[in-house]
């Protein structure tokens, strides 16, 4: 697994085997410098897909939520973070 420190903004790792992967790991998008991670195990709940669309952009289901720090609420599609209504990040009350 990368260490938080080798995560790049906008870059998603994906942890595991190729076919059975279990995390999804990235930077936080909301840039508050913490990083997320996302388990992808059947077993684990909350748990999340993700897809990878020809030209390796993740699409991620279902949206990811924190309740700590930034309280970032966010889908990610196709590579794209789309902040919720409710999240705490300032961009998502530019509309
Ligand atoms: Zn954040």
């Amino acid at each position: 697994m990368p260490s938080p420190d080798a995560l790049t903004p906008g870059i998603l790792f994906i942890v595991g085997p190729k076919r059975i992967p279990k995390w999804v790991t990235a930077q936080c998008p909301s840039g508050c410098g913490t990083s997320l991670l996302l388990s992808l195990s059947q077993s684990r709940r909350p748990r999340w897909s993700v897809v990878l669309d020809w030209m390796g952009r993740p699409t991620l289901a279902p949206s990811v939520r924190r309740t700590d720090g930034c309280r970032c609420h966010f889908w990610l599609r196709k590579g794209a973070v789309e902040w919720c209504a409710d999240s705490g990040h300032p961009e998502a009350k530019r509309e």
